[in-house]
């Protein structure tokens, strides 16, 4: 069985869009190990998009990811972390299609309501960075 770390970043926090985001995990199957709502202290930030540092786009990644509440979540299933990928839609909102998270929720790729661990080496690093290990149920 699989483990990935999910986020509703501050975007859909803030449109009150946590409900739905798990709603849609919960039905797809997948179960909640873990979640939390918190600020991320900005060393954490940097530590999650740590591949981004110095693209053009990094500095407003980081103002944006540390503007206001996440919720933090880990979910757990077969397949969980691609299948997750899948259900979040394509990074590009143009190229994310409807019936996905972003598809149907999201317009710019800077504000994309969304985080999904990529691969199962990020997810682990990932959960790490977000979660003490007797915080996974
Ligand atoms: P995330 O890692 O947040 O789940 P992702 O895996 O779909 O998103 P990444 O390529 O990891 O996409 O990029 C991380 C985040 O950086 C994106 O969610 C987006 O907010 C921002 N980002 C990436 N590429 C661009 C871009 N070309 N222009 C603006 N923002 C970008
Ligand atoms: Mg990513």
């Amino acid at each position: 069985m699989e483990r990935t770390f999910l986020m509703v970043k501050p975007d859909g926090v803030q449109r009150g869009l946590i409900g739905e985001i798990v709603h849609r995990f919960e039905r797809k199957g997948f179960t909640l190990v873990a979640a939390k709502l918190m600020m991320v202290p900005k060393e954490k930030a940097e530590a999650h998009y740590a591949e981004h540092h110095g693209r053009p786009y990094y500095d407003d990644l980081m103002s944006f990811i540390t503007s206001g509440p996440v919720f933090a979540m880990v979910w757990e299933g077969d397949q969980v972390i691609a299948l997750s990928r899948i259900m979040m839609g394509k990074t590009n909102t143009l190229e994310a299609q409807p019936g996905t998270i972003r598809g149907d929720y999201a317009v710019h790729t800077n504000r994309n309501l969304i985080h999904g661990s990529d691969s199962p080496e990020n997810a682990v690093r990932e959960m790490a960075i977000f979660f003490e290990p007797h915080e996974l149920v």
